[in-house]
């Protein structure tokens, strides 16, 4: 059946934008990419919490199709981040981040998980992605996220890990510094030699560049009047983009259909269309008041937007 697993994140928030402040507000890269992919296919979450984490936010993650028996409990403080950004929405500052039960964490895929489809593998050590990848049978697709930490700290481990991946999604910056080219064309190709068929590059206002096996496709982010708060605009982006890509190839049937390139397009699109309203509110309350019909209607607009005609 097809099902989305995700291993990252859910934490505590507190973020400070020019706009106003929002203290310990749900958070993480598992709850916002999980939010965002669960409006295409049920998820199933991987991710821990300490004794702190209430019951109401396990509540209301699992009333939108997120199955939440993977979440662990532990003796401690959930995992806790601390950002603000100035009027330059792009430049973020981390004022801090406690790992709390984070720091022992050892994802346990549930027996009822080992045969989703489709599987995203969060911003975690490079080791623990690969043991997660080691409890699964056979995934359709295998998705990555990382950051310049790991790049640095396990790039050997990362790099074994990438063997295992399909779609890689990073930022330019990370792109930069995993292949040591400064340009972004080369950057890619070394990239993908590594393992990757399709790689996704996020950079932020500037919208998505997609590298793949027919060439490569680049999107803008949506125009928005009002950006209130950009913190997990990356992940929800991710989550858009498998999501819609899982539920394609679920209606596809046979092995490799639905990872063309005209897929792949409008899965970049759909991310990008979740990301814009993640940003229009702090935490994840703007992704859990959306409805599949205001989805629908933007991404209409986001065709608009990028349509013109040949000369
Ligand atoms: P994004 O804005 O897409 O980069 O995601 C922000 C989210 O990632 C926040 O909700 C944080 O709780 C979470 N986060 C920040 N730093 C880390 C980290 N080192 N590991 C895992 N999650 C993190």
């Amino acid at each position: 059946m097809t099902s989305i697993l995700v291993v990252g994140s859910v934490a505590y928030d507190t973020v400070e934008t020019p706009f106003g402040r929002a203290e310990r507000v749900l958070g993480g890269s598992a709850s916002f990419f999980s939010l965002a992919a669960s409006f295409f296919v049920p998820v199933n979450l991987v991710a821990v919490v300490g004794t702190d984490f209430a019951q109401e936010h396990v509540d209301r993650l699992a009333a939108h199709n997120i199955d939440m028996e993977g979440l662990q409990r532990a003796d401690g403080l959930s995992f806790f981040w601390e950002g603000r950004y100035s009027f330059d929405l792009n430049a973020r500052e981390t004022v801090r981040t406690d790992l709390n039960v984070f720091q022992s964490f050892r994802p346990r895929i549930p027996e009822k998980y080992r045969h989703s489809s489709h599987v995203f593998l969060g911003n975690i050590d490079p080791v623990l992605q690969q043991e997660v990848l080691d409890q699964v049978e056979r995934p359709r697709l295998v998705a990555l996220d990382t950051m310049n930490f790991w790049i640095e700290g396990r790039l050997d481990e990362l790099k074994k890990a990438l063997r295992r991946v399909d779609v890689l999604l990073i930022n330019d910056a990370e792109a930069r510094q995993l292949s040591g080219e400064w340009n972004i064309v080369k950057a890619a190709r070394a990239i993908r030699a590594l393992g990757p068929r399709t790689l996704v590059l996020k950079k932020g206002e500037h919208g998505v560049l997609m590298f793949g096996e027919d060439g490569s496709f680049s999107a803008p982010a949506y125009p928005l009047e009002q950006v209130f708060d950009p913190t997990g605009a990356g992940d929800t982006f991710a989550g858009g983009f498998l999501g819609y890509l899982a539920s394609v190839q679920a209606q596809a049937g046979a092995a490799d259909r639905g990872y063309d390139d005209e897929a792949l397009r409008r899965a970049v699109v759909m991310g990008s269309t979740l990301a814009s309203f993640c940003v229009e509110a702090f935490s994840l309350d703007r992704l859990l008041a959306l409805t599949r019909a205001e989805i629908d209607e933007r991404f209409r607009l986001f065709k608009r937007l990028t349509q013109f005609e040949s000369i």
